[in-house]
């Protein structure tokens, strides 16, 4: 095994030649999903005004403090704030103000009385005609159903930083600060090949000998689901000439990586490996990895190139282990993928390369556990779309025994 690359080793390698991609300015809600590229401030605070947080009357608290049930106190209604207005003078001692949430608390008012505390009957529309007379009956403190400004926000706070993911909560927070562009770092362009004489695209049928191209439709699905824009180019066949061709496709299409799948391991026909040595070069080649053993790692017109192996399976856990990394350091973004510990249900042989098994998971008695997949053959993608995780065998390791708890990365989530 010794002229094979350790897995750790041929990440940090892979890490070493990534840099993050530059920033850009989007709209708002184009900002979904992305990475945030710089830190973001605030230059008010959120929200801008106290405000009241009950449908009430706002009052000087120290005007109510013998209200109760049976000796209501009575104010006089002298101001209407619906929300959206800006109360037009200060509260005297003695007076209320009618308040909808969200309004305006007026200069002088520490309180709001929340309308079921009191007498007041309203009707839709909303009419008063003041001065008029309210009962109050509770108590309320200084401070009660007021939302002070700067509450959630204040103005000059850090409120998301670089690097951060954007979901809806981080969405709604910059639509509250104001924000209507949010600088971003740019998505990392894919170009995705194939390469096969075997090869026929999704829409055409099948001659003898034949197979569908599903590798670059599933790379370019990773490459999506992490946020990279995918660019698929049509197959190559199995000739330098071709192969060349669609390299040099690719390249003029300036993407930020290049991906292959095929034609890396030691085939005949394998000329993939030749036309990298030709157009670029090749850093690493052959990993201590199973399934995906024959990865090669280089660069192609200045731009990180992977060529992954052929096999499907092979093809997605190497995308998981090298390729992924990769595209999230691109874009400035962390792994958020879990890791978990599982107990296994079976004796396990390995073969001493660190090897990614397909695995289903189950709750049993407090643990994880975990069971083969059917068949590990990588050939055989439907084994990933029944698979809940890929479990982690160590290299060197040749037995593993049922009962021994080894990581599982999750492939999706376990409810
Ligand atoms: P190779 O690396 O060219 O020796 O290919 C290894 C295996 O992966 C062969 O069985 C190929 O038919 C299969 N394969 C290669 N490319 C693809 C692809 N794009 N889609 C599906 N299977 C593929
Ligand atoms: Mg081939």
């Amino acid at each position: 095994m010794t002229d094979l690359l350790n897995v750790d080793q041929a990440l940090e390698q892979v890490l070493a030649h990534i840099t993050l991609l530059p920033a850009e300015k989007v709209s708002l809600f184009e900002s979904l999903n992305r990475t945030l590229a710089e830190d973001v401030t605030a230059d008010s605070d959120i929200p801008p005004f106290p405000n009241s947080s009950m449908d009430g009357f706002a009052v000087h608290a120290a005007d109510t403090t013998l209200a109760a049930q049976d000796t209501p106190q009575q104010l006089t209604v002298s101001m209407d704030i619906p929300a959206g207005a800006a109360p037009q003078r200060t509260l005297e001692r003695g007076e209320a103000a009618r308040i909808m949430t969200g309004a305006q608390m007026p200069d002088g008012a520490d309180a709001v009385i929340p309308v079921e505390n009191t007498d007041a009957q309203w009707k839709p529309g909303g009419e008063i005609n003041l001065p008029a007379p309210v009962k109050i009956y509770r108590s309320v403190k200084s401070g009660d159903y007021v939302r002070s400004a700067g509450e959630d926000i204040h103005a000059g706070q850090i409120v998301l930083t670089a690097g951060t993911n954007i979901r809806a909560q981080e969405i709604g927070v910059l639509a509250s600060i104001g924000c209507a562009t949010v600088p971003i770092t740019r998505q990392p362009r894919v170009a995705i090949l194939s390469s096969g004489d075997e090869l026929v695209d999704v829409d055409q049928p099948l001659a003898p000998g034949k197979i569908h191209d599903s590798n670059s439709y599933m790379l370019a699905a990773l490459v999506a689901t992490y946020g990279g824009i995918p660019i698929r180019i049509p197959a190559a066949r199995d000739t330098l000439e071709d192969v060349r061709r669609r390299f040099r496709e690719a390249l003029d299409l300036q993407p930020d990586i290049i991906l292959s799948s095929a034609g890396v391991s030691v085939g005949a026909f394998d000329v993939v490996r030749a036309v990298i040595d030709e157009l670029g070069q090749v850093n690493f080649w052959r990993i201590n990895l199973r399934p995906g053993k024959p990865l090669a790692f280089g660069s192609l017109g200045g731009k990180p190139f992977f060529g992954l192996p052929g096999n499907p399976v092979s093809a997605m856990v190497t995308f998981d282990v090298f390729v992924r990394p990769a595209l999230l350091k691109l874009r400035g973004s962390v792994d958020h993928t879990p890791t978990i510990q599982a107990v296994l249900t079976e004796d396990l042989r390995s073969d001493g390369r660190r090897s990614y098994l397909r695995v289903k998971l189950a709750r049993e008695n407090g643990n994880w556990v975990a069971r083969m997949t059917g068949t590990q053959s990588s050939g055989a993608l439907t084994s990933m779309v029944l698979a809940d995780g890929l479990l982690i065998v160590p290299e060197d390791v040749l037995h593993v025994q049922a009962g021994q708890k080894l990581p599982v990365r999750l492939l999706r989530n376990l409810d």
